[in-house]
């Protein structure tokens, strides 16, 4: 069987450190295959942001989601795991907290009237791959399991 096995980047939000989810998001990922491969507290930069969020940068709403962005440092990272991209994606719900599925991420955690949505996910393997590059130069903070057993 072809292995699908993939990689893809993602960002607690401020909205949901300040709430104190940070452990419960990471724990969520893990409990559905997906494992931490890098993990880092990254200080608060408009210049990394604009880079990450490129694409938003012409929107009306982008000075918001930088204000937001850069309320706290934020926790940013990697998990590894089969069809990681797409997976955490669901996981995460829509990008609306008031549309997200009950139960995703966004839904628990995200505050529908602030449009804050407690979580960032990868939309393609193309995107992840751009944003580890971004956000994780080095490949030396990798961790590299090579007999990944998963939770209990
Ligand atoms: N965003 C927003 N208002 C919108 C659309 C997006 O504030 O109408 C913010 C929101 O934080 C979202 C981020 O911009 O997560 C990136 O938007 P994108 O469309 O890439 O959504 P995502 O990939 O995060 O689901
Ligand atoms: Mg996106």
């Amino acid at each position: 069987m072809t292995s699908t096995k993939e990689e893809t980047f993602f960002i607690i939000k401020p909205d949901a450190i300040e709430k104190g989810y940070v452990g419960e998001i990471l724990s969520i990922a893990e409990k559905h295959g997906l494992h931490i491969k890098a993990l880092k507290v990254v200080p608060p930069s408009t210049e990394l942001l604009s880079l990450h969020y490129f694409e938003l940068i012409k929107k009306p709403f982008f000075n918001e989601v930088l204000a937001h962005m850069t309320r706290t440092s934020l926790v940013v990272g990697v998990f590894e795991g089969e069809n990681a991209v797409s997976k955490w994606r669901t996981l995460l719900g829509h990008t609306d907290p008031s549309k997200a599925e009950a139960g995703t991420i966004r839904a628990k955690y995200g505050d529908a009237e602030k449009f804050e949505n407690a979580a960032h996910g990868s939309a393609s393997i193309e995107e992840a791959k751009r944003e580890i590059a971004l956000w994780f130069p080095s490949s030396s903070d990798m961790i590299n399991i090579a007999n990944y057993v998963g939770p209990n």
